[in-house]
């Protein structure tokens, strides 16, 4: 799956949503987050994001790995 981190928050672009096939990135109150089970792993959303928030999820920098546990805690409080 591909995360969304640090540079997100308080920005919420939402160009992401705009690219993304499946519909899977969804608005928090303070960041995005892309659904782990939903997402395709396509792609298309990282270049788009124009503050670099999304990686892959074995490529986020280490000091923004805690927001792959911030999404899936995200979707299991729905
Ligand atoms: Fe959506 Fe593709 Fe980005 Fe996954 S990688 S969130 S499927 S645009």
């Amino acid at each position: 799956t591909y995360v969304i981190a640090q540079p997100c928050v308080d920005v919420l672009d939402k160009a992401c949503i705009e690219e993304c096939p499946v519909d899977c990135i969804y608005e928090g109150n303070r960041m995005l987050y892309i659904h782990p089970d939903e997402c395709v792993d396509c792609g298309a959303c990282e270049p788009v994001c124009p503050v670099e928030a999304i990686f892959y999820e074995d490529d986020t920098p280490d000091q923004w790995k805690d927001f792959y546990k911030a999404n899936v805690e995200f979707f299991e409080d729905l």
